[in-house]
């Protein structure tokens, strides 16, 4: 058993990376889950995968100590693993009203599943075990976002989720800095705060900024068609394009399968309001004349198949575009869809269309914050430790170096990695140890289904080869007998291997002899193993070959 007092925070994934978030705090015999998020694979890192889901072994281990599992917000690196993971676990999920409306959506799809949804509200408290938990309103590119204050003997946590802080926001979607500064006079042990926009000095825009230039763009074109792209899951800029359809009397036509359910599943539950007679269908955009028509579509990160891409490649037989269409990206790529979202705007110049995007005009705002708002919250939440999270390691790093720029202490910040444990208490923070943790593939024939397996694997086969680490532990004290050895095929070419190998063992052997109690368990040294090699072979030669580890007990 761990010391007394002391909180144990394990992270599954959203560290390291920016997608599929998803920790675990334990605490004497309770755990509790923050979050169950996916990732989307990008451009052509992982053929034939088409999601990323985070590794759940520890959690499946325990899963009788699982008492809840607590939503932030209803965006896809939050809630997108679910469905391929609470059927394992079985543990109630509490989140907001929108969160849970779009959980229930994906759930759908998986009529076996059953999962016990509990809605909460703004300073709601849940108790599950030794943790109380109470839900703080934040602003963000979704309605009903929370920051959470995690109580247990040991101290308080507060965990920022993504939020930014916007002064105008729509439907008055404030974050609660009062709270903040409330729970920060309490005396916060512990801040886990969102460092997506790190990068960005100052201040992020306001939502409503956007609604004014879209504004000024739909009087500027009136005669046109309008075209809008953009997130589905951005309840805020779809209310304000509706208002401003009424405003110019034009009637809404929704394009592309998200973009349709989202907006059913925030209507149904008051999230946007707007009069349905209003809308049509995207059949009958024909009966109507240019300057009455507003077609909200999705495709702004250029996804091959979305409405959008098919209008620019003329491929879409329904909307033929020209020069009286004005097309509004109103959103901006996400990493590693730049060239994508270049190729569709390339694509619609070619049709002589009017077209605005954000480097040309404030038609999207971050719901991420930037600098001075993090700043913010730090100063508000005085935290006594602190760990940035929702990040790559440049992000974490530079959130550490902003939190030092604050008067926080060196020894006081962590930056968490995926698989990490750390311990906290009121004495200290520290990384013990690791868990099984990583990513596992959802891909078209399913997952964990052992077809798809054989299928993954002769694919990483053929594309990213096979390395094979032989290690000899003793099996008494875990200490290295003998090797590693590592025997790899399709995977470098030989003259260039002999040093490459040379490093990725003395990685192992470190890794081995880093852990603070040496490990007697070898499926974990197994996994360990795995972990290491894998992410070494990756940052060295950009492959994720099949690994496998096999243990000599001597
Ligand atoms: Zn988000
Ligand atoms: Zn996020």
């Amino acid at each position: 058993m761990h010391g007394k007092n002391t909180l144990r925070i394990m992270f599954l994934g959203g560290v390291g990376e920016i997608g599929k978030n998803m920790m675990a705090l334990e605490y004497g015999r309770d755990i509790i889950i923050i979050d169950c998020g996916a990732t989307f694979p990008y451009g052509d890192d992982m053929p034939g995968i088409d999601l990323v889901v985070p590794d759940i072994t520890y959690l499946v281990q325990n899963k009788d100590r699982i008492r809840g599992m607590l939503i932030t917000h209803g965006h896809e690196d939050h809630i997108g693993a679910i469905p391929y993971v609470i059927g394992d676990i079985n543990c109630p999920i509490y989140g907001s009203r929108l969160a849970l409306a779009l959980i229930q959506n994906k759930l759908k799809e998986f009529p076996k599943l059953k999962a016990k949804l509990i809605t909460v509200k703004p300073r709601d408290i849940v108790n599950l075990g030794a943790f109380s938990v109470e839900f703080i309103n934040v602003c963000h590119s979704i309605a009903g976002s929370f920051a959470m204050a995690i109580k247990c003997p040991a101290g308080m946590m507060v965990h920022t989720g993504d939020f930014k802080i916007d002064y105008t926001p729509i439907n008055n979607d404030y974050t609660d800095l009062e709270r903040f500064a409330e729970l920060g006079k309490q005396g916060v042990m512990l801040l886990t705060s969102e460092s997506t926009n790190v990068e960005r000095e100052g201040h992020s825009m306001s939502e409503r900024k956007v609604g004014a230039t879209l504004d000024e763009l739909f009087a500027k074109y009136s005669d046109d068609r309008i075209f809008v792209a953009t997130f589905a899951s951005n309840v805020y800029r779809l209310q304000q394009l509706l208002d401003l359809a009424e405003k110019y009397h034009r009637k809404v036509a929704f394009t592309g399968r998200s973009m349709v359910n989202v907006t059913e599943t925030a209507y149904k539950i008051g999230e946007i309001k707007f009069n349905r007679d209003n809308f049509i269908d995207i059949d009958r955009l024909n009966n109507f004349p240019d300057k009455e028509i507003l077609v909200i579509s999705t495709g702004s990160q250029g996804e091959p198949m979305s409405a959008l891409t098919r209008m620019a490649n003329d491929d879409f037989q329904k909307i033929k575009l020209g020069e009286h269409d004005c097309i509004i990206i109103s959103a901006s790529p996400i990493p590693g869809n730049e060239k994508m979202v270049n190729n569709v705007i390339n694509r619609l110049y070619e049709h002589n269309c009017h077209i605005i995007y954000n480097d040309l005009a404030d038609v999207h705002a971050s719901g991420h914050a930037y600098r001075e708002e993090l700043k913010l919250i730090h100063n508000l939440v005085k935290p006594k430790f602190f760990m940035p999270v929702h990040g790559e390691f440049r992000h974490q790093k530079l959130h550490k170096d902003l939190a030092m720029s604050m008067g926080e202490q060196e020894r006081n910040i962590v930056l968490p990695q995926i698989g990490d444990v750390i311990e906290v208490s009121r004495n200290g923070i520290k990384k013990a140890g690791t868990i099984p943790a990583g990513q596992r593939y959802v891909d078209g024939l399913g997952y964990g289904d052992p077809e798809s397996i054989v299928l993954r694997d002769r694919k990483q086969l053929s594309e990213d080869g096979v390395a094979v680490v032989v290690l000899g532990l003793n099996s008494v004290t875990g200490e290295i007998t003998s090797g590693p050895d590592i025997i790899s095929r399709g995977l470098i070419y030989s003259n260039e291997a002999e040093d490459l190998i040379k490093e990725a063992k003395q990685t192992i052997v470190d890794s081995i002899n880093s852990q603070p109690e040496k490990q007697t368990d070898f499926s974990i040294v197994k996994n360990d193993v795995k972990r290491v090699l894998g992410n070494f072979l990756y940052r060295k030669i950009k492959r994720r070959p099949m690994i496998l580890t096999i243990v000599i007990e001597n």
